[in-house]
């Protein structure tokens, strides 16, 4: 039988598990794919934010360059004026520190610089003549853009100045194309030209940040914020040491996704959880409905064989004596006697068995008096005596001179240590010894029943006292049973607040001791 339960505990597990651990590897790793197609999309999308910022600074740039061309056509033929205006232009644009116009040979520049700052003359046509020496590539490159009439802005890297930025364009200039340059406090322009535009795309949900790479001085940012924790970063086309970054204010997308997958983690363990506890209810209750299915048939075939043994010797006896086949009287009395001692078999299996289902049931009604264990025993002794020495038993009796009261029903206590008294003669093998001791202690009256028989192994010592069990290995198989006795022994026990014990060796013998609680004259409380 216990092949059969584990191969259907095998099979449960395989059914029930196997799709659950099958489902939850594949969501886990789905889950990271899921994550990856998110952070692309999200990192797509805040790619597309900061082109966007990026896009308008060049915009900006690129019309004030137009306003700068305008000034430059309206006052070809007055240079004063076209001082007097571009000095106006700087006035109302003060993240521009300074403008230059210089022609193709970096020679003749001419210098306006914004009223807003300290101009040192000398330091800063030396600045632009440095600056423009060493960006040719791309001052030729401008050219090339501007014979295909593209005019486009380019930022220099600046190496000379601290922290200005120069963006440069190709302008007209009396006929002649002359490089414009712009050069901006980054800081200011960050503030003043890009802050609206940032906070206007950020609206409270994202931190955007404008960063100089090389010295970690963040130029601006919507919010407080510690700026390197933010990871997403462009370059800043026209700072070429800035960059602009972007993060999602309250949580980022990675921990959106972990916190999912935390979540998911959590639901999953719960569930798989609650699968392996369902499967082994499940399983543990196949197993009880196993064992219950094999304890009734064993019970049936146990009884059937109990009670097919004394009915068959009735039957045997009764049929002889009435066909007069039995002439001597001694011969007739022996089988008179066989029949009435297997009719008391049979009547205590019968009672055995409706004992013990009334007593389950809880309708057994117990008829409680003042008595002793001496006398009990004394009583059963009378009519048992004969039968143990039949069996060929010695039977050694110590009975407490001075026993105390127990308060109890005689007959359901001769009918336990009857059932006791029987064990010891069924399991005792060819060793026929019965011993019966009575005595007490602080609380209890007891009496000890003991063989020198089989014993019970340990593992199987508490096992007996459960309905139905039987040990099923050695000699028991040949001695019949119901595995109802020691059930009713321990049900009789402890509806008279007693208990019953067992000691006990394999192959040494059995002490089974009853105990009943010593009667004081309370009733209540016995
Ligand atoms: P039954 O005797 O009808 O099988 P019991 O409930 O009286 O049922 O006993 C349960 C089991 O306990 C027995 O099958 C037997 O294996 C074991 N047992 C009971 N009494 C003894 C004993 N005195 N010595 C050894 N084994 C015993």
């Amino acid at each position: 039988m216990n092949n059969t339960v584990n191969k259907i505990g095998l099979i449960l597990l395989v059914i029930i598990l196997l799709p659950a651990i099958v489902l939850t590897s594949y969501q886990f790793f789905s889950i990271s794919e899921d994550e990856r197609i998110i952070e692309e999309i999200y990192g797509n999308q805040l790619n597309a934010i900061l082109f966007s910022v990026n896009q308008y600074s060049e915009d900006v740039v690129s019309e004030w360059a137009d306003q700068i061309d305008e000034i430059i056509r309206d006052t070809e033929n007055n240079p004063s004026l076209l001082r007097t205006r571009i000095v106006s232009f700087l006035n109302s644009h003060n993240s521009i520190n300074l403008i230059f116009l210089a022609d193709s040979l970096n020679s003749g520049n001419q210098v306006f610089p914004s009223p807003f700052i300290k101009y040192n003359e000398e330091r800063n046509s030396d600045f632009i003549f440095k600056i423009l020496d060493s960006s040719r590539t791309i001052v030729s490159r401008l050219y090339n853009y501007k014979k295909a009439d593209y005019r486009k802005l380019e930022p220099l890297v600046n190496n000379i100045t601290d922290k200005d930025v120069v963006i440069i364009f190709l302008t007209e200039n009396k006929g002649l194309t002359s490089i414009c340059g712009i050069m901006l406090n980054p800081k200011q322009f960050s503030e003043q030209v890009l802050s609206p535009k940032i906070q206007s795309i950020a609206q409270n949900e994202f931190i955007i940040s404008i960063l100089n790479e090389n010295t970690g001085e963040i130029l601006y940012q919507n919010a407080n914020f510690p700026g390197e924790l933010i990871k997403h970063r462009r370059p800043l086309w026209l700072v070429p040491e800035g960059t602009i970054g972007i993060f999602l204010k309250d949580s980022s997308i990675e921990e959106l996704v972990n916190s999912k997958k935390n979540s998911f983690i959590i639901i999953i363990s719960l569930l798989t959880v609650s699968l392996v506890a369902g499967v082994w209810f499940v399983f543990a209750n196949i197993k009880k409905e196993l064992k219950l299915a094999q304890i009734k048939s064993d019970f049936v075939s146990n009884v059937s064989h109990e009670l097919r043994t004394p009915l068959a010797l009735i039957s045997m006896f009764a049929e002889t004596l009435e066909m007069g086949r039995v002439n001597s009287d001694d011969k007739k009395n022996e089988y008179y006697k066989i029949i009435s001692q297997e009719t008391n078999r049979l009547g205590r299996i019968v009672n055995t068995i409706l004992n013990f289902s009334k007593m389950e049931a809880g309708k057994r009604k117990f008829n409680f008096i003042e008595t002793d264990l001496n006398s009990i025993i004394d009583n059963i002794l009378n009519t048992y005596k004969f039968h143990l020495q039949n069996k060929g038993f010695t039977l050694s009796l110590d009975k407490c001179e001075n026993q105390k009261a127990i308060y109890a029903d005689e007959e359901a206590v001769s009918e336990a240590l009857i059932n006791l008294i029987d064990n010891a003669i069924k399991y005792s093998g060819d060793k026929k010894e019965l011993f019966i001791k009575t005595g007490f202690d602080n609380q209890y009256s007891f009496i000890e029943i003991a063989d020198k028989g089989i014993g019970v192994k340990e593992e199987d010592q508490k096992k007996i006292f459960d309905k139905f069990y039987r040990v099923h290995t050695g000699l028991v198989h040949n001695v019949k049973g119901t595995g109802l006795g020691l059930t009713l022994v321990k049900q009789i026990a402890e509806n008279h607040k007693g208990s019953i014990e067992l000691n006990s060796k394999f192959g040494k013998g059995s002490t089974f001791k009853l105990k009943f609680p010593i009667y004081n004259g309370n009733t209540e409380k016995n």
